[in-house]
């Protein structure tokens, strides 16, 4: 077991992690990009160790993956058992209890109590795209309405959910038709001011579904219920209330994308159940198996069931050893009470971020939820102006100093944070230690 301390044993990154890099450099595509380019040997609950024998605190769980902690006791026997059992069969072939398993626990977790069916994947992309199929051979319609600031993956149709150009966009088009973007309800950069932008948002959403589409040809609205890559934008209370309630009145399928904000990383089990919101369609992955490659389609049994025998699939999904994984780290979270560990991260990480919004004036707003937090940079309060350059300079002093951080955003100006939900105490007031020291020497 790796012990639960940050160490700093060479430069970051060290001289073996430069040696790969350059071995990378010739034999993985420039195009897939490192963040943090130390390469990393062994894991565990909140550390991450690197060939070089440095100890990082990891305050991006891969991307809020690893939330049941890196090197889940659990998930390892579980894995472990499952290979020496058999490793794969394909579920469309020879069908195995565990996929059963993980869709009866979907059901009972999901928003809602109404009858559920689930299908299994391998990504969050997959997933979504398989909403999509869900929802237009359902209704029969073709239109998918989708928000500004969405990721939803990087996939043909996904890419073309998905808001932003760069990196994600950029030259790889044409992309899928009978996508339409909406406004996104943003408060803090809400033209006419945060208090207006709950029936403002909604209102344009109603207009321009009607005028531009028609909502008859709309067969989906795809949200994610806190935006995972656009900058943890929160929605004020009461927008996916009002959006849910629309699509029902119109005969739209209502998805919620919490491929990112799932499985108790705001708290609670879904981001949804915050408001109380029940999704037709529900897609998630990420945090559901501890980094095995697991992703799902959970939704009301009419619409699962309206699509012909084998209209869904693939070889992969809903593998066998990804299923242990998720009903392990399905175990651990409602065993170890993950969603009061990710409150509790909450309450120890915003005091400390209201303290550095005040004392460095950087900080436009503190938002997100449980152990989904994030602070947006600004170089001026009031004209609000994204400020990447500072972003990308407290991310890289954080990262010499042996915390992993991600940054996020449409702007790239959005700091993240995504530790383990099982993250030792000491470890996040270090890394919010670091923090500090990181914007001082970016603020020089
Ligand atoms: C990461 C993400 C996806 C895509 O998931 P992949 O597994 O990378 O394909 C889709 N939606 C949201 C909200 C995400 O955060």
């Amino acid at each position: 077991m790796i012990e639960q301390r940050r160490i700093l044993a060479t430069a970051i990154p060290g001289p073996k992690s430069l040696a790969l890099g350059q071995r990378k450099t010739a034999a993985v595509s420039a195009a897939v990009g490192t963040g943090l380019p130390v390469y990393i040997e062994a894991a565990a609950d909140g550390i991450l160790r690197d060939i070089d024998g440095n100890q990082l605190i990891d305050f991006g769980s891969g991307i809020a993956v690893t939330s049941v902690g890196n090197g889940n006791q659990r998930i390892i026997d579980a894995v472990s058992r499952q290979i020496a059992d058999f490793t794969h069969t394909c579920f469309m072939v020879t069908p195995y209890e565990e996929y059963v398993a993980v869709a009866e626990e979907l059901a009972a977790l999901t928003p809602g109590d109404h009858e559920k069916r689930s299908a299994l994947f391998n990504s969050g992309a997959e997933a979504v795209e398989n909403a999509i199929k869900v929802a237009r051979s359902a209704t029969g319609r073709q239109a998918v309405v989708a928000f500004d600031h969405a990721y939803h993956g990087r996939t043909n149709l996904t890419m073309g959910l998905t808001a932003k150009n760069m990196p994600y966009k950029h030259r790889f088009g044409p992309f899928a038709s009978e996508i339409h973007r909406v406004p996104m309800a943003y408060p803090y950069r809400w033209p006419t001011g945060a208090d207006r932008c709950l029936e403002e948002a909604f209102e344009e959403f109603v207009a321009l579904v009607h005028a531009q589409i028609g909502e008859d040809n709309t067969a989906a609205v795809i949200i994610e219920p806190i935006q995972g890559e656009g900058g943890f934008i929160v929605p004020p209370d009461g927008f996916l209330t009002k959006v849910a309630q629309y699509c029902r009145d119109n005969g739209i399928v209502f998805i919620a994308d919490e491929v990112q904000s799932g499985f108790c990383r705001t708290g609670d089990w879904f981001a949804s159940d915050h408001e109380g919101v029940v999704p037709d369609l529900i897609t998630t992955a990420k945090g559901i198996a501890g980094g095995l490659p697991l992703a799902a389609v959970t939704g009301r049994a009419e619409l699962m069931d309206a699509v012909h025998v084998g209209g869904l699939g693939g070889t992969y999904g809903g593998n066998p050893v990804a299923c242990v994984a998720a009903l392990a780290a399905i175990e651990t979270m409602r065993e170890d009470d993950l969603n009061a560990a990710a409150r509790a991260i909450e309450d120890t990480l915003t005091p400390r971020l209201k303290e550095l919004a005040d004392r460095t004036g950087r900080i436009g707003e503190i938002r997100g939820r449980g152990a989904m937090l994030a602070i947006e940079l600004v170089s001026d309060q009031g004209a609000k102006t994204p400020d990447p350059a500072l972003t990308a300079a407290v991310n890289k002093a954080c990262h010499a100093r042996g915390l992993v951080t991600l940054t996020c955003g449409t702007f790239g100006n959005v700091f993240r944070f995504l530790p383990p939900l099982t993250i030792a105490p000491e470890l996040l007031t270090e890394g919010m230690d670091i923090l500090d020291e990181a914007f001082d020497a970016a603020l020089g």
